[in-house]
């Protein structure tokens, strides 16, 4: 287990990992990933739209009443020439987010859980398998997730928030992988060297989870909240239930 002692160094240990974009992702089949699924002794799900119904930073924005500025960023930054961490930055910067309105945030939004993903998690555990949250959010706002379902909160890799002494926004903790494009690549790959997982699958929605395989050795397509045409595409398993992955899981 991680404490929080050990975590400067292994901030440090990932950002020396390659910052490489990968390229492709495996070219598994289907059946192949279904049984790297079953076999997987390391499972990391992506949570906004995964693991969550909904998209923390859009949330934020609308508690903070500047949705419709944030939404336009968020889709001039997904249209290109904008990279994760300008586009993070931008939309921070008009949310202005402060110690008060994250902590209010918090208290009056609990955790929108998608449908069977407690019993999943419950499942993978219940296996010896280690479940771990990746995510290109913020660590605060994740915490009552994993807490929900029972993953130790050294289990969650994500960005950040800073703040002033007198509560201010400061911006956000620039030395965390996940605050990369490629983020979740780096932190399965430290994974991987730090606990030497042998099958580790990553579960998610979106591009950057795509893009974390390799050096995941699978990857599950999820669909439960939004459908990402071009992750769909390229997802050799493609699921819009946890319950299939449930279910694959007894046939083991
Ligand atoms: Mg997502």
């Amino acid at each position: 287990m991680l404490s929080p002692r050990m975590m400067p160094s292994l901030i440090r240990q990932l950002s020396s990992v390659s910052t490489k974009m990968p390229c492709h992702s495996l070219n598994l089949s289907e059946s192949q990933t279904r049984a790297m699924w079953r076999a997987a002794d390391c499972v990391c799900f992506d949570v906004d739209s995964t693991v969550c119904m909904d998209e923390a930073i859009d949330e934020l924005a609308k508690f903070a009443g500047r949705e419709k500025e944030v939404a336009d960023l968020t889709e001039r930054a997904m249209k290109g020439g904008m990279t994760f961490r300008e586009a993070l930055e931008q939309r921070l910067q008009l949310i202005q987010p402060d110690m008060q309105m994250v902590e209010t945030y918090i208290r009056e939004n609990p955790p929108r859980l998608s449908p069977g993903i407690e019993e999943l998690v419950g499942h993978l555990q219940s296996r010896g398998v280690a479940v771990y949250l990746v995510s290109g959010g913020f660590q605060s706002i994740i915490e009552p997730v994993a807490t929900e379902l029972g993953i130790p909160h050294e289990n969650i890799f994500a960005n950040q928030l800073k703040f002033y002494f007198n509560g201010r926004y400061a911006g956000f903790e620039t030395n965390q992988p996940t605050s990369n494009q490629d983020g979740k690549a780096r932190v399965i790959q430290y994974l991987k060297k730090k606990f030497g997982y042998q099958r580790v699958v990553m579960v998610g929605d979106g591009a950057t989870d795509l893009a974390a395989c390799p050096p995941a050795d699978a990857f599950i397509g999820y669909g439960g909240n939004q459908i990402r045409e071009k992750v769909k595409a390229a997802s050799p398993w493609f699921v819009e239930s946890f319950s299939d992955l449930v279910k694959e899981l007894s046939m083991a």
